[in-house]
């Protein structure tokens, strides 16, 4: 069981991703695709005159600030247009594609985070409306419906939590979830960069391989949104999935080219 992930930065190459998933599929690889929409929910959020904004926890994760107007602008990008985007791009390179938001069937179900410490402009400040959360646990049967059905799920945030509201979770710690939840061998993770970088944006600073044990030092290398990558390979090796895989998905073949060990390998 491979888990495939594949971010919404500019620069991926979805058709590719699908070209190359549908391919594996049909050799008789099982495989549940996770997606996100992160560049262009921006871009329609502007285009909606609600701008996107975001807070950096006191922990020092970023995440975007998710009010109700913002969840259903999330929605309408990663539920609509990038989700119908990749099963109609799967369905045209012959594999079955189901697409389902971590709603759908409780898919992913987990708890809203009911106060949220943020550090803004130096201050503390804690956020008491925000529609986030994280997911504990994955409707496997339903993945498995599926999956013994000879279809390939496609699986986006939002998830619900368990007083039933659409939160925004983030779509790589989904990724590790259903991964271990699946008891995958892999995750790939699939970003616009090779990989994880020691002295990002420096591309030939890739690190080839990083212990499990050792993915803590490696948070030392990574900013922004990789943060939260990095911890998700971290949760998902904890969780007994084999190996994630941090890798480009600007190229011909990703998913192969991940196979074949190139990008990080955090096993
Ligand atoms: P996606 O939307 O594909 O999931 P993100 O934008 O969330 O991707 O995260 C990938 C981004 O993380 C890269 O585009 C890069 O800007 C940033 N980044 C920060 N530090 C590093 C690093 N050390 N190595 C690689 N990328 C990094």
């Amino acid at each position: 069981m491979l888990v495939v992930k594949v971010g919404g930065s500019a620069g991926i190459d979805l058709d590719a991703v699908c070209t190359d998933a549908a391919s594996l599929w049909n050799e008789g690889q099982q495989m549940v695709l996770v997606h996100g929409g992160s560049a262009r929910t921006n871009q329609v959020a502007e285009q909606l005159g609600h701008p996107p904004q975001f807070v950096t926890s006191v922990s020092g994760y970023t995440s975007r600030r998710t009010d109700r107007e913002t969840l259903t602008i999330f929605e309408m990008v990663y539920c609509g247009e990038v989700n119908k985007g990749i099963v109609e791009r799967l369905q045209a390179a012959g594999a079955n594609a189901v697409g389902l938001s971590g709603l759908d069937g409780r898919l992913l179900e987990g708890r809203r985070k009911d106060a949220i410490k943020i550090v803004r402009k130096g201050r503390r400040m804690v956020l008491r409306d925000d529609l986030t959360g994280t997911v504990d646990t994955v409707n496997v049967e339903l993945l498995r419906l599926l999956l013994d059905h000879g279809y390939l799920p496609v699986v986006t945030p939002p998830a619900i939590s368990v007083d039933n509201l659409a939160i925004n979770v983030d779509g790589d710690r989904a990724a590790a979830r259903i991964a271990a939840a699946l008891g995958a061998e892999q995750l790939i993770i699939l970003s616009n960069v090779p990989g994880l970088l020691r002295d990002y944006p420096d591309e030939s600073s890739l690190i080839p391989r990083i212990e499990a044990a050792r993915v803590e030092e490696a948070m030392a290398h990574a900013e922004g949104r990789m943060r939260i990558k990095v911890l998700g390979a971290a949760e998902a090796i904890a969780d007994g999935v084999g190996s994630v895989t941090f890798a480009d998905g600007r190229v011909e073949q990703p998913i192969r080219t991940a196979l074949a060990g190139r990008g990080t390998v955090i096993a």
